[in-house]
């Protein structure tokens, strides 16, 4: 779906809460008020759309990206939070049942029952917890599928106290539209939270793939190659990443996402690239052949597909060279006329994968492969350097490069540094997608 159309959505209904409480006609009460009651019905919006956000849904990542979706995911959570903590200062009313001395009609009573104060305070003091643990998540003891397992556990926890609070102590949320609005939000959090972790897995279940090697091609690299046992293998575009889980049950929470470094083209085969990083990826060498594999659907924007380009500058850091490889890969298998220029920077020559290949790449009559390495051993022949300002100027000419499309992959640093790179070179945002492979 169109960027435009899902922020408009996400913003409708977020103040939706908003439109339907002022619809209600209430006897006015003070400003503060009214903004303590609708910071906390716009957080509780938020959190609710939350669940959808991390739902690995294409219709939503499928154009944006992932890494932005998750982004947008953490920024809005911080404002729902904000607005939470925020909530309960604000209301210059007694949250108790009894009216306090200048209040004689009980019009400035919220009127909080212990059920609704207890499920309040539950949210508003979980919430900062659920937070701080996801934006430290790296910092905590736990292995990433145990946090994940937290993550899951906490939002549906602080979503069932919101909703009590709010149902039961909200002013406008009794309201049989207001009530109705709460309960389809919910129901979509919830049906969010079993697509991802029963029918998702479920439907993985249908289609399982072996193993059929594991090599060391790096430095701390490994290739990864998946078959299916039966049936027809992944549909994917070039570019694109999947969740795979290796040896374990699809219910399972051992998945990590990898980029398809095979193209389409080579379809029953499906490879990966995968560097040694942390708990799971530092065992891949021990996966043997016949391993049970299971792979969730595509996702990533990394594609080539409905995007203008006279020529294709690929620009890889590292492992980012995965998802680079699968398009240059398919353009090759497609006889794609169009120019394309990888630039694959590394820090040591240790690190650069499939040479071979890449020079094979380089000697066709459109296709060109630039290595550059910063930390170069003596008898290393080729560039010296960062992929920065200068290196990008003097690799893509930039005439008509500024029409080229140009896709990145890479740590987020290099992302960053690269996309301003660009943009001084007169290349226009809209032709620059970058994916990077840690959610920060
Ligand atoms: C879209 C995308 C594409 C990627 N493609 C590649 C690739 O082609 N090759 C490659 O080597 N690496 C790739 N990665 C990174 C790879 O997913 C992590 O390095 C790997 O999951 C680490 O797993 P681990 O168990 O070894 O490390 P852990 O110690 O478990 O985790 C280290 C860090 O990796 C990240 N991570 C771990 N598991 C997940 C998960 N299930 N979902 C999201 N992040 C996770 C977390 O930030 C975590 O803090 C990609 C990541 C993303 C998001």
């Amino acid at each position: 779906m169109h960027p435009i159309i899902l922020f408009v959505g996400y913003l409708l209904i977020t103040i939706t809460p908003l439109l339907l409480g002022a619809l209600q006609n209430l006897p006015p009460r003070p400003l503060l008020d009214e903004i303590a009651t609708g910071l906390g019905m716009t957080a509780f919006a938020i959190l609710l759309v939350e669940f959808v956000l991390s739902g690995r849904f294409r219709t939503i990542s499928g154009r944006v990206g992932m890494d932005v979706t998750m982004r947008f995911h953490q920024l809005v959570a911080r404002t729902a939070l904000l607005f939470i903590l925020v909530h309960p200062y604000l209301y210059s009313t007694s949250p108790f049942g009894t009216p306090l001395p200048w209040d004689a009609t009980g019009e400035l009573t919220l009127g909080l029952d212990t059920g609704s104060l207890i499920t309040g305070l539950i949210a508003w003091m979980a919430l900062p917890c659920f937070v701080l643990m996801a934006i430290f998540r790296d910092q905590l003891p736990y292995r990433y599928e145990v946090w994940r397992a937290m993550h899951a556990i906490g939002a549906v926890v602080i979503a069932a106290a919101v909703t009590h609070h709010a149902l039961e102590a909200g002013r406008y949320s009794a309201d049989p539209w207001l009530a109705g609005f709460w309960f389809v939000l919910l129901g979509l959090a919830l049906a969010s939270l079993g697509w991802t972790y029963v029918i998702a897995p479920l439907r993985q279940a249908r289609h399982p793939y072996e193993v059929t090697s594991v090599r060391k091609i790096a430095l701390k690299t490994w290739e990864l190659a998946l078959r299916p046992k039966r049936g027809d293998a992944l549909d994917f575009e070039a570019g694109q990443f999947a969740w795979i889980t290796l040896g374990h049950s699809p219910f399972s929470l051992q998945e990590n996402p990898f980029s398809i470094s095979s193209a389409p083209a080579e379809r029953p085969d499906i490879r990966f690239v995968i560097k040694e990083v942390g708990d799971s990826t530092r065992r891949i060498g021990d996966v043997k052949r016949g391993t049970v594999a299971w792979l969730g659907d595509a996702h990533g924007n990394l594609t080539l597909t409905g995007r203008k380009a006279k020529g294709i500058a690929l620009i890889a850091g590292g492992v980012g060279i995965a998802p680079l490889l699968s398009i240059a890969r398919q353009m090759r298998a497609e006889d794609d006329p169009r120019p394309m220029i990888l630039l694959y920077g590394n820090r040591v020559a240790e690190q650069i994968v499939y040479a071979d290949e890449l020079e094979g790449l380089s000697g066709r009559p459109n296709m060109e492969v630039v290595q550059i390495v910063s930390e170069p051993r003596p008898d290393w022949a080729g560039r010296v350097g960062l992929i920065d300002r200068e290196t990008i100027g003097q690799v893509f000419g930039f005439e008509d490069a500024a029409e080229w499309l140009y896709i990145l992959c890479g740590p987020p640093a290099m992302l960053e540094s690269v996309e301003d790179a660009l943009l001084a070179h007169g290349v226009a945002g809209n032709q620059i997608v970058a994916e990077q492979f840690y959610y920060d």
